[in-house]
């Protein structure tokens, strides 16, 4: 079995498991430790970048992680015990800041069963309060006032947190994903937390029809919707093409992780499979394409590799 992954420069680099670090071959099978927190304190203790950008920046946080089992994520791979960072996004861009889904809503950190439910036995949010988005994105120097669109991939529980927090945005999301929140299958019904996303005064942008999909959120190329459904039925994935680091491709929810990228594993949790796979190939094929950095969803093993917020981004 060969291992499919991207460098820095989007060039894709294969290798056998055993020539894999033990770490990450071991990973995939394992539960792994809490990085979460220490990963942060780590990044705390090293020097801001230095360095001019080109104004446009993508900087990658995260709310903390889900304590989950391996078939939650993975469908029909077993009981272990697995924990998953949660990611979510924010492009300083000059015509407006963009959050990308803003991970957790705060209240998973404070009151995690009376906000989520019993979701919380499958999925455990491990979320300091600090770790929610408004405040992460002053730690990069960005007020919330100063936030113009966020854009949904979906309305899942773990992506969420943005909503109702920045006063003066467009949140953009699909119209399918948007409708089916409020009416989801039975299967579903435990990821979408109503409170997050019903509430009065969202000034709410849906997209659909022609713009279902390669949406260009500018116009500039910077930032592009694809439709990537099966997961859930409006998902998007995003395409962030930046001057200097050039296309990064955000999965979001369409791959979980590396394992799903590679079509050894369906979603724990799906709508259809076979859009799933349908969409799984669909990113696959833009990123032969384009020659994009892909950022798998939720992946514990190469989440880790990349540059993040406070201290670094991509530009
Ligand atoms: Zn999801
Ligand atoms: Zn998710």
């Amino acid at each position: 079995m060969k291992i499919v992954e991207f460098d820095d420069k989007g060039r894709r680099v294969e290798s056998d498991p055993g020539s894999v670090p033990r770490k990450a071959a071991a990973s995939a099978l394992a539960p792994r430790p809490v990085f979460a927190r220490s990963d942060a304190a780590a990044h705390q203790s090293q020097p801001r970048r230095r360095g001019a950008s080109s104004g446009i920046e993508l900087h990658m946080f995260q709310t903390g992680t889900l304590r989950t089992k391996l078939k939650y994520i993975k469908m029909n791979q077993g009981e272990s015990d697995f924990e998953i960072p949660v990611p979510w996004f924010l492009i300083k861009h000059p015509l407006g800041n963009v959050v990308i889904d803003g991970g957790n809503a705060i209240e998973a950190a404070i009151d995690k069963r009376g906000h989520w439910g019993a979701v919380v036995d499958a999925y455990d949010p491990v979320m300091a309060i600090a770790d929610n988005c408004v405040d992460q994105c002053k730690s990069v120097g960005v007020d919330p006032h100063n936030v113009r669109y966020v854009l949904q991939s979906h309305l899942h529980l773990d992506h969420t947190g943005a909503l109702g927090h920045f006063p003066k945005v467009q949140y953009v999301v699909h119209r399918v994903e948007y409708d089916y929140a409020f009416n989801p299958h039975w299967f579903s019904k435990g990821a979408y937390i109503r409170a997050d996303f019903d509430r009065p005064g969202l000034d709410w942008k849906f997209l659909g029809g022609e713009y279902t999909d390669h949406f260009d959120l500018y116009g500039d190329g910077t930032i592009r919707t694809i439709f990537t459904p099966g997961h859930s039925p409006g998902h998007q994935s995003f395409l962030i093409t930046l001057p200097n680091s050039g296309p990064i491709l955000l999965t979001i929810d369409a791959a979980y992780t590396v394992d799903h990228w590679n079509n050894l594993a369906l979603p724990g949790l799906v709508v259809s499979s076979a859009d799933a796979a349908n969409s799984v190939a669909k990113l696959r094929r833009i990123a032969e394409t384009t020659g994009a950095t892909v950022v798998t969803g939720h992946d514990p093993v190469t989440w880790e590799t990349f540059r993040k917020a406070p201290n670094d981004f991509y530009d």
